[in-house]
């Protein structure tokens, strides 16, 4: 579903990704997980297609289509969905309003005829049931005073709603309490199936605990420096990632 090879990229024109090669079939759970700073959000940015950020060699291929061609929005249109590590807040507009206009723009690019008020109304009121959404959450403006659980229910709803066929979860540094790791993972494990693969950025163990990766990678210093199963991420929370930069420092 998803190649990454030899991908680098810059910010600012500081090196940043230096390297990296990751293959995600459909079906897969992969989490990537690594020090702060060695370049998990600019691995997810990128492959969503966030600005700032410049890739200077490497591809990125997603059902046989090179993903780094796209618009944000043409990725969007074919199934890649990037979480918010800090959703933005905007007053006056409605979440209903805002996930109506992302599901008909993927639509669109589809060449499907925008859902109507009925039919829409059906997705909603199924996915709300399915992710233990409260409805007074949709007619408020968008992120405006959400709770950090709301904001993260707010979210999977939205992915729930789209349902994506790659969702990249970066979910670093949003300080996830136990409210909502149930929430994320309860979410995320509803959504899994074999037609949709899911890669998971985060520190937390104890994530993996309740959303089981079929692989996690760790990622230092721009480049995965050691893949494995899930076994991997108890050893990282056992012994740190200093016996990672150790072994990485004698390979070097
Ligand atoms: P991680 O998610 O693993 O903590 P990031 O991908 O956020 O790491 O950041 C990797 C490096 O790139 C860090 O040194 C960070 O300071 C730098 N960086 C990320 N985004 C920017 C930006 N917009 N401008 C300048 N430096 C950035
Ligand atoms: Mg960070
Ligand atoms: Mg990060």
């Amino acid at each position: 579903m998803l190649t990454i090879k030899n991908l680098h990229a810059e910010v600012e024109g500081k090196k940043i990704l230096k390297g990296i090669n990751l293959d995600i079939k459909a079906g897969e759970v992969h989490a990537i997980m690594g020090p702060n700073g060695s370049g998990k959000s600019t691995l997810a940015s990128v492959v969503a297609g966030r600005e700032d950020y410049e890739v200077t060699d490497g591809s990125v291929e997603f059902m046989g289509k090179n993903l780094l061609e796209l618009s944000p929005e043409e990725r969007a249109g074919e199934g890649v969905f990037l979480s918010f590590q800090y959703p933005v807040e905007i007053p006056g507009l409605t979440t209903t309003n805002f996930v109506k206009t992302a599901v008909n723009e993927v639509r669109k690019y589809r060449g499907q005829e925008p859902l109507d008020a009925v039919q829409f109304l059906k997705l909603m009121k199924e996915k709300m049931a399915l992710m233990e959404m409260n409805q007074s959450l949709l007619s408020r403006s968008l992120n405006e005073g959400f709770s950090g659980g709301e904001k993260k229910r707010n979210e999977i709803f939205q992915m729930a709603m789209l349902e994506p066929k790659l969702a990249i979860l970066d979910e670093t540094d949003s300080g996830l309490d136990i409210d909502a790791i149930r929430i994320v993972s309860n979410g995320v494990n509803k959504l899994r199936n074999s037609d949709n693969a899911i890669l998971l950025v985060t520190h937390y163990q104890r994530l993996l605990d309740y959303i089981v990766p079929d692989f996690v990678h760790v990622l230092y210093n721009g480049r995965i420096v050691k893949s494995g199963t899930k076994e991997l991420a108890l050893e990282l929370e056992e012994r740190g990632y200093d016996f990672i930069k150790n072994e990485v420092a004698q390979e070097a």
